[in-house]
């Protein structure tokens, strides 16, 4: 199997001097001391659990004899998709936007779970199904690309119209450009069905504080006066340096009632 990534645990991070800590579980408060003085930060902190409640976040993440992580199919219309019997989240976003590598990271600690990429231009795209033992399934969603949005939006408005065990919609966003157009057309459509969703902004290392804090201010602003259905707190991540990925666990932890208890940090 692929060895996991050096700070795939929190047993790893446990080991980091204390900022470098926060900066990797929590890149987004990371952020508020470049706020000016006086700015509400409630928004940066809605969900902030203790280290009890992300450690057992992780043992749902961790494959082990009693619990399997796996890979279940793939489908390209909705009857082909597994029975909707566990809660379920969804992970949507346009191409290369990082969301393969989003979930490998999420799924680090269970290295025979094999996240798929089919990019070959033309491919069928396809929604993938995983398993995390008996407590939930996520789903990757094919990534919506420039061309041909179409595919995208037929396939994904099925999905989301009547997939009734769908928790949580987590919407994948450059971190480092931020809103785009095409990332317009997944939000309309979120909107327009009422379903809950959370906003994620990927690649966080490549783009300087200053520059990320730009991002989060202007997409924090558009949640509050442009959604309904935008949980208000953005998670921050890197796939690459393992920020935010601990705590997005915890997340879907939690909104897939796995967690109901989250006592804060
Ligand atoms: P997808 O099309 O949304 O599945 O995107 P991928 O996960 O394949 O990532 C697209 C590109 O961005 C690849 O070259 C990745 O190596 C890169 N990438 C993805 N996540 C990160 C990240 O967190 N940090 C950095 N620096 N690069 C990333």
């Amino acid at each position: 199997g692929r060895a996991s990534a050096p700070l795939a645990a929190l047993s790893q991070v446990l080991r980091l001097e204390r900022s470098r800590r926060t900066a990797v579980v929590f890149p987004l408060q990371k952020l508020e001391r470049y706020l000016a003085p006086g700015t509400d930060t409630a928004r940066f902190r809605l969900f902030q659990p203790g280290l009890g409640a992300l450690q057992r976040a992780e043992a749902l993440f961790r494959s082990d004899c009693g619990h399997a992580v796996s890979y279940v199919s793939s489908a390209v219309r909705m009857e082909h998709a597994p029975p909707p019997a566990l809660p379920e989240v969804c992970f949507v976003g346009r191409s290369n936007v990082g969301k393969s590598s989003l979930i490998r990271a999420l799924f680090s600690l269970a290295p025979e779970v094999e996240v798929r990429v089919s990019k070959t231009p033309g491919h069928t795209k396809k929604m993938n199904f995983f398993k995390v033992g008996k407590y939930f399934t996520l789903v990757d969603m094919p990534g919506y690309g420039y061309r041909a949005p179409q595919d995208f939006v037929e396939m994904v408005e099925a999905y989301l119209q009547e997939r009734h065990n769908l928790k949580r919609t987590f919407l994948l966003v450059d971190g480092v450009v931020g809103l785009q157009k095409t990332d317009h057309i997944a939000i309309e459509m979120l909107e327009e069905f009422g379903i809950p969703y959370v906003m994620v902004l990927t690649k966080i290392d490549r783009v300087s504080s200053g520059g990320l804090l730009k991002n989060v201010l202007k997409i924090q602003e558009f949640v509050k006066e442009s959604t309904q259905g935008c949980f208000p707190q953005l998670f921050l991540v890197s796939s690459v340096e393992f920020s935010g990925i601990h705590l997005l666990r915890c997340f879907v932890a939690h909104v897939t009632g796995n967690l109901p208890i989250v006592e804060a940090s």
